[in-house]
């Protein structure tokens, strides 16, 4: 295999990846981009190691978070920290990396 097919064949596979990714999303891209610019807001409270925050903002926009929370954590977003740092990290690329500065 050349070099060229090589390269092809590995932006085939993050495209696979990330309509993948999009079809999991348990729920809107915009949701999701608000709940992280949410997470990472400036006065955002220490992360206490529970979802409390990322769960207020789920119920906040009637989203269910029986559906949500489980799909957090198979991307290892098990805390709000988390969530910003892990979660983000999986999503970045459909998402945007530049969040909202307030919202
Ligand atoms: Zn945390």
């Amino acid at each position: 295999m050349d070099k060229e097919q090589k390269k092809k064949l590995k932006t085939q596979f993050k495209k696979n990846e990330q309509d993948e990714l999009l079809a999991s999303l348990p729920m809107s891209i915009d949701d999701l981009k608000d709940l992280l610019s949410f997470l990472n807001r400036e006065s955002a409270p220490e992360c206490d190691h529970t979802l409390k925050e990322a769960i207020e903002f789920i119920k906040s926009r009637n989203l269910d978070p029986e559906v949500i929370v489980p799909w957090l954590g198979e991307h290892g977003g098990f805390c709000d920290c988390e969530v910003i740092f892990n979660v983000y990290d999986d999503v970045g690329d459909i998402v945007g990396w530049h969040l909202e500065e307030d919202s």
